[in-house]
């Protein structure tokens, strides 16, 4: 410590400061949340503005025929386990559950239509062209062709930033369009020649050039991690948990832990703009948008009008409204291009259906590009039997539409037709006939889906956003534009900002 440092605050010196402080936050996602739990649980004030009837953003619970299930995320992937510390902390863990064994299928195969999904492969990409599982999605042509690769000369191996261009120059069209773009278009809405190979399949670049080739490069990542972690877990999405009763549930938590905290969380009411007074931030909102968060705003702000006065503002909302709330005060930020961010809807169906007792296509779908209008497809059920339990039998179905560069197919239609398409589509990836006289109802969420971390050019556009807004006193900003898409970087990022604020505030 130097002459200047000032002296050490006790314990209830700095909690009689952090009781002076008042944060908003702006948006109740995941994001939002968390960094507001964060931020409250050191006794500042905090009050977070929603836009929406229910708070949760993407981690949303849909209702059909009284059988609840998760509309938008639903699992969480377990690396980095910072998803798993927020629901330990959440007092959670007992619902922690895996998903049923089983895996999924690929849908739409030239001449084959549908496999399962082979196992023994990073991000689809084959150990061994010629296994079975492989050879029957790429035929003979694709698996001859994708052993090219074990015979290029280490030359043309080196540093491929795109996975596509990887994967096309080393192993062909096939894998690429069979095996690859399913997994990463299904999982990321993306094209993999929009994926950063590095931050996607981190340590494969370097393996590629250790073997020589890019299967053997996979086939020593995988058992380098099978000796980490004692299992194989090598089917694409395996590494992914659920919590019983829905990942909803999480959000529930965290409302319950932010009222515990005396913070405040204001639904159905939407900032529409961030002003900088000389007191401090105040939060701007549009008319609530239901009367019983009317009733709440209209309360809170006769309280006392200095409660809306804050000393700092968190944004946490999608990128297209933090960039406008933000762009006022952080006029870099108008210079850094924002990602892409394609529209993805899906339809949850409800089904009578006994030709899925047995589960005929494992845990869900993925699509061969341009094969099937839908983009993938979960059997909810069939894969978590925490909601198997609650349905008496009926079948939970979850038919994703849109990607990069693709509007979804439902875009254009009411619900009654998105329902009729999604039966048909569930039909025809399922492989069993179903129709409308099975449903028992539908339901419908729109999404906006944010860059995976994974985008190629991603880590360096968030990094520089995120510099920028770093830069102006008194705010912050988190959510899955900042952090990449996935509960497992944007529960991380969350917490950081959430600190990094905390402790600006308290030292700054
Ligand atoms: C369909 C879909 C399925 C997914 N499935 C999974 C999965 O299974 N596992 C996984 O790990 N990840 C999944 N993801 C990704 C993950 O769910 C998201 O990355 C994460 O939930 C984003 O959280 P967030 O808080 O950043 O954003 P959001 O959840 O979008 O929250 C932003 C919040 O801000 C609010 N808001 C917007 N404008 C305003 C305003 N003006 N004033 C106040 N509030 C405002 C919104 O209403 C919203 O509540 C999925 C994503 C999608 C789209």
């Amino acid at each position: 410590m130097t002459d200047d440092a000032p002296a050490p605050e006790s314990a209830p010196e700095l909690a009689a400061r952090a009781a002076q402080l008042r944060v908003a936050v702006v948006g109740a996602g995941i994001a939002g949340l968390v960094a507001a739990a964060d931020i409250a649980a050191l006794g500042m004030h905090v009050t977070v503005f929603e836009a929406d009837a229910v708070p949760g953003g993407v981690v949303r619970r849909g209702e059909v025929a009284g059988i609840s299930f998760d509309a938008g995320a639903e699992s969480f992937a377990t690396r980095g386990g910072h998803v798993r510390a927020l629901i330990d902390d959440l007092g959670l863990a007992d619902r922690v559950v895996d998903a049923a064994p089983g895996g999924a299928w690929l849908a739409g195969i030239p001449a084959v239509d549908a496999a399962p999904l082979p196992v023994g492969g990073i991000l689809g990409i084959p150990a061994n062209p010629f296994a079975d599982d492989v050879r029957r999605i790429i035929g003979w042509a694709g698996a001859w062709r994708a052993y090219l690769d074990r015979l290029r000369p280490p030359l043309t191996v080196g540093h491929e930033r795109s996975l596509g261009a990887l994967v096309r120059s080393r192993m062909g069209r096939r894998v690429l369009d069979r095996l690859v773009a399913p997994v990463t278009t299904g999982v990321h809405s993306s094209h993999p020649d929009d994926i950063d190979t590095d931050a996607a399949a981190p340590g494969l670049n370097a393996a590629l050039t250790r073997t020589g080739s890019l299967s053997g490069a996979v086939a020593d990542l995988l058992a380098e991690r099978a000796a980490q972690t004692g299992t194989a877990a090598t089917r694409p999405g395996a590494a992914v948990q659920g919590l019983a009763g829905g990942m909803a549930t999480l959000v529930d938590a965290l409302i319950d832990r932010l009222g515990m905290l005396g913070a405040e969380v204001r639904t159905g009411t939407p900032a529409e703009s961030l002003e900088r007074g000389d007191e401090g931030w105040t939060v701007a909102v549009a008319a609530p948008q239901d009367a019983d968060a009317a009733e709440l705003e209209v309360d809170a702000v006769a309280s006392d009008p200095a409660d809306e006065i804050f000393d700092a503002v968190l944004v946490a909302a999608d990128e297209a409204t933090a960039r406008h709330l933000l762009a006022p005060h952080v006029s870099a930020l108008d210079a850094i291009p924002a990602g892409p961010s394609p529209r993805i809807e899906i339809v949850t169906l409800v089904l009578d259906a006994p030709a899925l007792d047995a589960a005929p296509r494992g845990s869900g779908v993925l699509t061969v590009p341009g094969s099937h209008t839908a983009k993938a497809l979960t059997h909810s059920t069939a894969k978590w039997p925490w909601l198997a339990e609650t349905t008496g039998g009926s079948h939970v179905v979850r038919v994703s539409f849109g990607a990069q560069g693709e509007d979804p197919a439902t875009a254009v239609l009411d619900d009654d037709g998105a329902a009729r398409l999604a039966v048909q589509e569930a039909s025809a990836l399922l492989g069993v006939p179903l129709d409308e006289s099975m449903l028992r109802g539908a339901h419908r969420s729109r999404f906006t889906q944010s860059q995976p971390a994974t985008s190629l050019g991603a880590a360096e556009r968030r990094a520089a956003a995120g510099r920028v807004i770093a830069g102006v006193p008194g705010l912050a900003a988190t959510g899955a534009w900042l952090s990449g898409t996935g509960l497992a970087q944007v529960v991380p990022h969350a917490r950081a900002e959430a600190e990094r604020l905390r402790h600006a505030l308290l030292w700054g």
